[in-house]
């Protein structure tokens, strides 16, 4: 199984990639999507260091958790939740990137409310244009946070967002750009951006948490 040498590389790519652009590798995290993938590839990742650990459903963190639960790792909700789905989501997830609407953020502050808690979440940002992807339009986004920053047991960290499927990874920078501008201009510093194919453009642009998966285990 490659999933040590793919780490090594991967790590080797994000280094090379912050000092290209004078940033500090650990200010740049990376998070590992393992939907579809066996618990024992989640232990793995654990014991090579990997503290990020991100799923895309709620019902697969839920069969995995238990298997990690003694380790230090933070578990990240990255695929679209459904209203239904929140209460379940609060209680596995440390954070929330996918939040693309205030109906699911109200359901998400009461859930987290009943449960004592206060839940960390992202705003997920409609960037590309492509219909078939989720996220908040750009021309809502300022309203949305402004009601979102009312509810009292969430706490927004960012803003979510994916370009589009382009043939070179340069392509997706300005996405990139738009977004980090988006996130500057409200106050949000955490930028959860850049996957497999485009996190070189992404680090390069300020992302500070990285959602890979094939990277990994291709
Ligand atoms: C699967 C997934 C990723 C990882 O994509 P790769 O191209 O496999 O790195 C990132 N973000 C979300 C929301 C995903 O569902």
């Amino acid at each position: 199984m490659p999933m040590e040498a793919n780490l090594d590389a991967l790590r080797g790519r994000i280094a090379a990639a912050c000092c290209r652009c004078g940033r500090d590798p650990s200010a740049v995290r990376l998070v590992a999507v393992t939907k579809n993938q066996p618990v024992q590839s989640l232990l793995r990742l654990a014991g090579l260091g990997v503290r990020d650990i991100a799923e895309n459903r709620v019902q697969e963190a839920r069969a995995k958790k238990p298997a990690l639960e003694s380790l230090p790792v933070c578990w990240h909700m990255v695929g679209h939740l459904q209203t239904n789905k929140a209460r379940e989501a609060v209680r596995l997830f440390d954070l929330i990137h996918s939040v693309d609407s205030l109906r699911l953020a109200r359901e998400i502050d009461v859930q987290a409310k009943r449960l004592g808690k206060v839940q960390d979440i992202l705003l997920e940002v409609h960037l590309s244009g492509e219909e078939s992807k989720s996220g908040i339009p750009v021309p809502q986004l300022a309203a949305v946070l402004h009601d979102v920053r009312e509810l009292t047991h969430l706490r927004t960290l960012g803003l979510m967002g994916m370009a589009p499927q382009v043939a070179d990874p340069q392509q997706a920078r300005p996405y990139f750009r738009r977004l980090r501008e988006l996130a500057a201009g409200l106050g949000l510093h955490e930028l959860s951006m850049g996957m497999s194919g485009d996190f070189e453009a992404a680090i390069e642009e300020g992302a500070t948490m990285l959602r890979i998966g094939r990277a990994l285990f291709a």
